[in-house]
């Protein structure tokens, strides 16, 4: 067959892939070969969607619900996520504020798509989640990254962020507690952040969707500071929380004006979300939070096992995150490209991680790896880590 005939425009030319989807599409075909793999490569929780969540949707499917619904979301599930941001993000938040799609990152997208044109610039945090970076590139706005330091506790450093605001900036990009480096924005920072934007009018895009997997202090939104809630748009999901990642349910939570904007790209791509995966989110939102705060706490003794086995290993420190489920080892004393290092794991160890610089450049240095796994898991992957690293 002859390649090259359909000629594709140079934006989704350019677009690139996502590094944890690869490496595990990678690992997945090692293990059909009959490879033993160890996966820490890919973000989600290891436990199934908790019961009482399945049989909700189960219910909805068996009594019949599986038309369309109004593209925003079910007002159920709009109403119980309206309670549940007021409440965790002490705001108050109507209904008419929440947008529901199939799952959270097309709340990134979708904003993007809303407030971007060319010329217009957008800072982001890097190494981060590299969908920032490729939608911000595919709106033909301007991608104006910070880098995230070990030597700061990977937050945002202001000095570079006042640098880095011009009267182009039109969006910032929060995400807190961070992926891939666990790292938390302290309020203070926050307000900080939020006085700049306030005062130059930009928009925050404030990615919270690992909100409830922070082990130490209160969990803080930008919204919750004073002016800031008229111009944020709160990205959260199911994803995390309640181990839901391939129900494919997300939101966004926005002043009321922009919902309308999100509804109409709702409309015109994938109409709405699925019907039952909504009425499993009201369960979700309404049902008991027992399960939640046990894989939370189960993540805390994973946090721990892993970054104190990762630091025994001669030559590697990792520095212990104060939320989500990734450790962020910094591998540099082995005198490999986080890349290079990356696959020589996955092949000679066994184990799929991710190279730092699948978050951007700044990410060089260093490994990411989900820690959402078991402690057998973790403990037989750094093992066959340290054994490998010792013999390079
Ligand atoms: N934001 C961040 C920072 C993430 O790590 C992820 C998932 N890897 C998402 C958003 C998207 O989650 P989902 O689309 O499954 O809701």
């Amino acid at each position: 067959m002859q390649s090259n005939r359909i000629k594709v425009v140079e934006r989704v030319e350019k677009l690139p892939g996502e590094g944890a989807l690869e490496v595990l599409a990678t690992a997945s075909a090692m293990e059909a070969q009959g490879r033993d793999i160890i996966h820490l490569e890919i973000g989600e929780p290891d436990s199934p969607t908790p019961g009482h969540i399945v049989r909700a949707a189960v219910q909805a499917l068996e009594s019949g619900q599986t038309g369309y619904t109004p593209a925003p979301g079910i007002p159920e599930l709009r109403e119980a996520i309206a309670e549940d941001i007021s409440q965790t993000r002490a705001i108050d938040v109507d209904p008419s504020q929440v947008v529901v799609t199939t799952g959270s990152k097309i709340i990134a997208f979708y904003t993007m798509l809303a407030l971007l044109e060319p010329g217009d610039e957008v800072i982001y945090p890097n190494p981060g989640f590299p969908v920032y970076e490729a939608m911000i590139g595919f709106t033909g706005a301007t991608p104006v990254p910070i880098r995230l330091d070990e030597a700061s506790g990977f937050r945002m450093s202001l000095d570079d962020f006042r640098r880095k605001v011009s009267r182009r900036t039109k969006l910032i990009i929060l995400n807190s507690p961070q992926n891939p480096t666990g790292a938390v924005l302290p309020r203070g920072d926050l307000e900080d952040i939020a006085d700049i934007a306030r005062h130059t009018g930009i928009y925050v895009l404030s990615d919270e969707i690992y909100n409830r997997i922070q082990y130490e202090g209160q969990f803080v939104s930008i919204a919750a500071i004073p002016g800031m809630e008229e111009r944020t748009i709160i990205l959260d999901g199911f994803s995390k929380t309640y181990a839901m990642t391939g129900w494919r349910l997300g939101y966004g939570v926005m002043p009321e004006e922009l919902v309308g904007h999100l509804t109409k790209l709702i409309i015109n791509s994938n109409s709405c979300t699925c019907t039952f995966v909504q009425r499993a989110g009201v369960e979700a939102l309404r049902g008991p939070q027992d399960a939640v705060d046990k894989m939370v706490e189960s993540y805390r003794r994973r946090r721990d096992l892993i970054v104190n086995s990762l630091n025994a290993i001669p030559g590697m420190s990792c520095a212990r995150p104060s939320g989500a489920f990734y450790a962020f080892p910094n591998i540099r004393p082995f005198g490999k490209g986080s890349k290079e290092l990356a696959d020589h794991l996955l092949l000679e160890a066994g184990v799929a991680t991710l190279p730092g610089t699948a978050f951007g450049e700044w990410g060089e240095g260093y490994l990411r790896l989900s820690y959402a796994n078991s402690d057998e898991n973790i403990q037989r992957a750094v093992e066959r880590i340290g054994a490998t690293l010792g013999r390079l």
